[in-house]
Formats: C-alpha cells, sequence, structure tokens
C-alpha cells in the first residue's frame, strides 16, 4: 500500500516538474536578489512564524505603492487571492461569471469552488486578450436570457496589459465589476500606470514561477476599504475583531506567513531590475528572428507595457512549433507550448462560450521560450542559434 502511494508521489511530482532536473535551461525558474538570507534571518530572529505578522504587513505596503492601490491583503496564493476576490464581490452558487479563456486554470477554478458558472470570452489578436467587442456580445445575449453576470475576470496573459480602457467602459456601462487577474505581470504598465489598479478587485500572485516570488503566496488589491477589511477577515477564518473566536461566516486559512512575506519583500527590491531584464531578453529573442521562425508577438509600446513575464511567440505551424519545443527539449532547454484555452479543458465543458477561434490559434502556433532573469547571454545566443537555423517551412 505504501509503495503504491510513494510511486503516485513520485510521478507526480516528476510531472510537475517536469522531469525538472533533465533541463540545463529553464523555462522561468526563481532568480535571488542576494537580500533573501537577510530578510529571512529577521523574520525567523523576530518568532513571527506564522501567517500575518511585521513582514506581511510591509509587504502589502510596499505593493500598495508599487501598485498605486490604496488596500492590500497578503495571501497564500494568488488562487486564494480571486477566490476570495469574487467571494467579496458576492459571486455564489449559482451566479455567472465572465472569464477570459486563454488564462491559466488557477483563473477560473475559483468559479467553480463558489458554485457559480463560467462564461467563456476570447481573445483579440494585440494583446491575446479579452476580446472587448465579444465581451459586449456576450453581456447582451446573457441579458437576453435573463443572466446577469456578477462579475467580468480577465488576465494580463504572460505580462502583457490587456484592453483595459475597453473593459472598463463596459464594465461601467453595464454594472458589472472587473477582477484583474495581474499573476503574471507585475511590474507591467499600461500608459505608465501600474497593472493592479485595473479592476474593482486586482490579484497578485508569488509563485516560484512568476517575476518576484515569495516561494508561494497572494495578494489583493482594491481601493474599496470594505472589500478590503472583508477579505481579511474571511482569510483568517472569518475571525471577529472584538471576539477571537466568534466566527460568524464561513472563514478560510488564506492568510500569507510571515516567513513567505520576508522572502517577497527580499525580491521586491529587485523588480524594475529584473522587469528591463525581461523585456531585454524577450527583444533579444525579437530582433534575432523576427519573420523568420517566430512570426507573431503581443504589442509593445507606450501604452501597452508588458514585463514581458515569458517571451511568447507565435510560429508559422503548429507542427513548427511542436519541432522547435522538440529540438530545444533534446538539448536539454524547456519550452513550453501557451495554456490551453479553458473552454477546451474537459472540466469546463459545456459551460456557456463566445469563442472566434482566437485562443485555439494561439494554442496550436504558441511557444513560451526560457525567460528566466538569470538566462545568460550565451544561453539565450543558443537558443536562438538553434531556432534560427531550424528549417523555416
Ligand atoms: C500563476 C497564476 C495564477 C495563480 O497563482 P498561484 O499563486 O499559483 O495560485 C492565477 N492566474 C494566472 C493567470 C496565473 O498565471
Amino acid at each position: 500500500m505504501e509503495q503504491k502511494w510513494l510511486g503516485i508521489q513520485q510521478k507526480l511530482f516528476q510531472n510537475s516538474m517536469q522531469k525538472k532536473n533533465d533541463y540545463r535551461i529553464y523555462l522561468s525558474p526563481p532568480h535571488q536578489s542576494g537580500e533573501e538570507l537577510k530578510y529571512l534571518k529577521m523574520a525567523l530572529d523576530s518568532n513571527w512564524l506564522a501567517p500575518g505578522g511585521p513582514h506581511v504587513q510591509q509587504f502589502e505596503s510596499v505593493l500598495r505603492k508599487v501598485t498605486n492601490s490604496k488596500y492590500c491583503v497578503g495571501l497564500n496564493s494568488g488562487t486564494a487571492a480571486i477566490h476570495l476576490a469574487l467571494k467579496t464581490l458576492g459571486v455564489g452558487v449559482g451566479d455567472y461569471v465572465i472569464c477570459q479563456t486563454f488564462s491559466f486554470v488557477a483563473t477560473s477554478n475559483p468559479i467553480a469552488y463558489l458554485g457559480a458558472h463560467p462564461v467563456f470570452i476570447d481573445s483579440e489578436t494585440d494583446t491575446w486578450n479579452m476580446d472587448p467587442a465579444l465581451l459586449e456580445e456576450a453581456i447582451v445575449d446573457l441579458k437576453k436570457s435573463n443572466i446577469f453576470p456578477k462579475a467580468i475576470l480577465y488576465t494580463h496573459i504572460y505580462g502583457c496589459p490587456a484592453k483595459v480602457n475597453e473593459l472598463m467602459d463596459i464594465s461601467n456601462r453595464h454594472q458589472i465589476p472587473l477582477v484583474e487577474d495581474a499573476a503574471e505581470a507585475l511590474g507591467a504598465k499600461i500608459n505608465s500606470k501600474p497593472v493592479g489598479q485595473f479592476g474593482k478587485v486586482s490579484i497578485l500572485s508569488f509563485n516560484g514561477n512568476k517575476v518576484v516570488t515569495s516561494a508561494g503566496g497572494g495578494a489583493l488589491l482594491t481601493n474599496d476599504l470594505s472589500i478590503c477589511t472583508r477579505t481579511l477577515r474571511l482569510s483568517s477564518q472569518s475571525r471577529s475583531e472584538s471576539e477571537p473566536f466568534l466566527h460568524t461566516e464561513v472563514g478560510y486559512n488564506y492568510r500569507m506567513s510571515n516567513l513567505n512575506a520576508s522572502l517577497g519583500l527580499a525580491q521586491l527590491t529587485c523588480l524594475n531590475k529584473w522587469v528591463e531584464k525581461k523585456r531585454e531578453i524577450f527583444k533579444t529573442y525579437h530582433d534575432l528572428n523576427s519573420k523568420e521562425n517566430l512570426i507573431g508577438w503581443t504589442q509593445d509600446n507606450s501604452e501597452m507595457h508588458s514585463n514581458r513575464w515569458l517571451s511568447a511567440f507565435l510560429v508559422k505551424s503548429e507542427i513548427k512549433r511542436h519541432e522547435i519545443i522538440k529540438v530545444l527539449g533534446d538539448r536539454k532547454i524547456e519550452a513550453r507550448r501557451f495554456w490551453k484555452p479553458l473552454h477546451l479543458l474537459k472540466i469546463y465543458k459545456g459551460q456557456k462560450s463566445y469563442i472566434s477561434g482566437v485562443a485555439n490559434d494561439l494554442f496550436k502556433k504558441g511557444i513560451c521560450l526560457p525567460s528566466g532573469v538569470g538566462l545568460k547571454k550565451e544561453e539565450q545566443a543558443e537558443i536562438i542559434q538553434i531556432i534560427s537555423t531550424m528549417d523555416i517551412n
């Protein structure tokens, strides 16, 4: 029995690591600033080895500054942050939540946690994020069947900002609040304004693969004091301030731990530098490969300033995508195909969706290339050399 369990455990671990030990160059491994030990030691010395605590408060305060948000609650994952964002906006059993289909599954899962229905919306081709025209169409169409969605949950995929002006306009006109999934996009900007402030509620992730990590963590951002207060309470088992063990609502154990926050604080000291590095990595792939094997990418201009969390490109065909990932893999270099559109996952089969085919096309032709902050010049040169000498047709 135990032997069998150990086997399952090992297999899951190996899958999740994508045979990690096999690679010489990873897709987006964690990078360290050099300040981590110092911050961790402060946390250890304070003996605050529990959820909440002084480093969590400090972490939240830095995040508020970095994103121009009034309030911030540190949580133990980005997924938990989405869950509480939807919960505090009143999403419950049987409700509908509009969601971007071209995203990671963590975006939509909290909709299911709440017993609500996702309505998936396809992407536009400039930023690969929620298509405002389709969103409008969906809302109008849903209204005809007396469905009034409780929230619009959009993503800045791979760090490229979505068309927020259009999304905000639709959100205002139809009175449906926006939830901004900025999990991949910390440090990205729209008209010089950092993402994380473009939702009634916004969320960040500090998972190990993100631009800044706390070895697992997340945050909820908002300018609404009542949402922030409710989030804080819900994340700590709905403890009441006046009487700690009087729980008036079913809560969660979602608060960020002080140790994770100290790690996150150390990492945040390098945020700008690391975003610049990621943008540089993207530009190098782009400049040396454009119009050859790498033929498509998301917009980047003064309006849409991507953090280029992952260097994401389109290639000519599905076969080409498969080939490039295979050839790089043979050289122990990790490249990865795009997220599978959520409406195509079996777990979401039969849910309402408004599909133009863009996300599916991205899924067929998209690849993410190694984008770690620690990627060396010669490593990237090797990757570019491999891709650019492959048969183009
Ligand atoms: C990583 C990610 C999340 C979830 O964050 P976790 O901290 O891993 O729970 C949510 N949405 C998107 C788009 C992500 O990439």
